[in-house]
């Protein structure tokens, strides 16, 4: 039977977020053991890997959202959830901030809630490094409402481009999609966008359409930096056939409503300044750490050195704390902020609090074996096995690893259906790139969606966008 009062004799988990390291750890969790309270301004889990086909209706964004709710519901004892942001965290009361934003405004809008142990699995927000303009004029790609506006803004983009009387100058401008970034976001938002018009656009506006171009700009000598060279060379190629302008070691400096102006630098060392108008801007150059985090980093003496999040231990616990754990892409444990390490993050505190709890539980029980050897002197031998049978359970469990990721390998889609992979192999690496890997990335990503239900609304989508193109409306 559910449980719904915190029971007092059970330590109160909070844990903050409701991505990929969070629910993770909720999948995996004995609920049992503690009384669990989950805090997110986002009342479902997003599966990130697909958020590119949403900007373009190739995948219906609801496909890719799993409820909260459904997710607790399963668990064996209940878990508290409430919608609301955690705005900060004080580490010697331990207690959390929370305020609730949604439109309505209810008398409660901000409460404390207190924790014995808690896990920030918050993730991270864009990154702007302060380049003027970008805030104010880009799409971001990292939640379910950024890829509704990019959806919306390319659809206004191209009806606003075929207004009566347009000038050709300005058709050229609206049709102008640019992507900043050139790591796994900016390239597969730039194949989803170039599909989009090669599959639907075309037909649907044929007069225009041959002024419809994508540019994707990088800072950097190429694209996609953490792949195998030549499957950087492989994209690089399949973007040119796809017509896709790569503009490398190209700076981002300044971002105006119509324009961006960027700094390219040439081979002899010479700087030059590029200003192209757009119509869509898609800024995607990575993270930036959240405030909350940043907060927090700041009251804790031995964070001050940490740059990029929480620095934590093998143990993902934040380092200056005892009670707080960090998972994602608000941690620094050393490897890549990616889905892959934050669900690897969360399965790990998941089977670490599981532990933690089957610890105290056998501790307690060899307390009362002991206790009760000097009540009942004649059951001795039996109480003294169990009380070593105890102890062993105890030794097995205690021995906890450290956290050790393991990567699986990463995968992207670049566009006219090929995607690239760099999977670890039996101790080697294969890595390729193409339309089998096409197959393999959609058999991949379908196999990791949340649940039955995402699976079979993703393949729908899929199937109906092949029979029927994407939708266009606008809504
Ligand atoms: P998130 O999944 O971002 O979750 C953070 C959670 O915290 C959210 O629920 C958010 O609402 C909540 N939150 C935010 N602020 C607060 C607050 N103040 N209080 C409480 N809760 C808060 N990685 C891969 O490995 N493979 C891929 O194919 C891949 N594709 C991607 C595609 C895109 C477009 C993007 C943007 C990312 C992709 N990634 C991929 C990266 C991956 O999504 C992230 O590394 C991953 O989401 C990190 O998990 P997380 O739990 O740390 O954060
Ligand atoms: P990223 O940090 O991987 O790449 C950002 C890129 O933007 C960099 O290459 C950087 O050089 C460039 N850049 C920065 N400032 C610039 C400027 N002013 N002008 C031009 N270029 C600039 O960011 P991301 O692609 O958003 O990825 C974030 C994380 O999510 C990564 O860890 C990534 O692996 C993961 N992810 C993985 C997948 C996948 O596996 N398919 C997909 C998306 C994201």
């Amino acid at each position: 039977e559910a449980q719904i009062e915190p029971d007092p004799t059970k330590k109160t988990l909070v844990i903050l977020g409701t991505g990929w390291g969070s629910v993770s750890l909720l999948k995996k969790l004995d609920t049992e053991n503690y009384n669990v309270i989950v805090i997110s301004p986002r009342n479902y889990f997003l599966f990130t890997p697909l958020l590119p086909s949403c900007t373009t209706g190739l995948i219906e964004h609801r496909s890719i959202m799993e409820p909260i709710r459904s997710i607790l519901r399963q668990k064996k004892a209940a878990v508290k959830f409430y919608e609301a942001e955690c705005t900060s965290i004080d580490p010697e009361r331990k207690v959390v901030k929370i305020s609730d934003n949604s439109d309505i405004r209810a008398d409660v809008l901000e409460t404390e809630v207190p924790y014995d142990m808690l896990v920030v699995g918050v993730g991270a927000e864009n990154s702007t490094f302060g380049i003027p303009g970008v805030k104010e004029h880009s799409c971001f790609l990292k939640e379910i409402g950024d890829a509704q506006n990019i959806r919306k803004r390319i659809m206004d983009c191209v009806e606003t481009a075929t207004f009566k009387d347009q000038t050709p100058d300005e058709i050229d401008r609206l049709l102008h999609m640019v992507v900043v970034g050139g790591g796994p976001t900016g390239v597969e938002f730039a194949g989803e966008l170039q599909d989009f018009f090669e599959e639907d656009i075309k037909k649907l506006i044929p007069e225009i359409s041959h002024r419809f171009k994508v540019t994707l700009i990088e800072a950097l000598p190429n694209v996609l930096p953490s792949f195998s060279k030549h499957l950087i060379e492989y994209t690089e190629s399949t973007f040119k056939e796809e017509k896709i302008d790569i503009k490398t070691k190209t700076m981002v400096k300044r971002v105006t409503d119509k324009t961006v102006e960027a700094e390219f630098t040439g081979p002899d060392g010479k700087k030059e300044t590029v200003v192209l108008p757009y119509g869509l801007l898609v800024w995607a150059t990575g993270n930036a750490v959240r405030g909350v985090v940043r907060d927090l980093m700041a009251k804790i003496p031995a964070q001050k050195d940490s740059r990029r999040g929480l620095a934590v231990n093998e143990y993902l616990v934040v380092q200056g704390t005892r009670d707080i754990w960090a998972v994602g892409d608000c941690a620094v444990a050393g490897y890549a902020p990616t889905a892959q390490v934050a669900s690897q993050e969360g399965n790990f505190l998941a089977r670490l609090f599981n532990n933690m709890a089957k610890t105290e539980q056998l501790e307690q029980h060899v307390r009362d074996l002991s206790a009760s050897l000097n009540l009942h002197p004649g059951n001795s031998a039996e109480i003294c096995r169990q009380i070593e049978e105890s102890e062993r359970q105890l030794r097995r469990i205690k021995d906890i690893k450290p956290f050790h990721y393991s990567h699986q390998g990463s995968l992207a889609y670049i566009g006219s259906e090929k995607a690239v992979a760099d999977i670890s192999w039996f101790n080697g690496n294969l890595a390729s790139g193409g339309s089998l890997t096409f197959l393999f990335w959609r058999s991949a990503y379908l196999s990791m969606c949340f649940s039955t239900r995402n699976r079979l609304l993703v393949i729908n989508d899929w199937l109906k966008s092949k029979l029927f193109g994407r939708d266009v409306s606008r809504e």
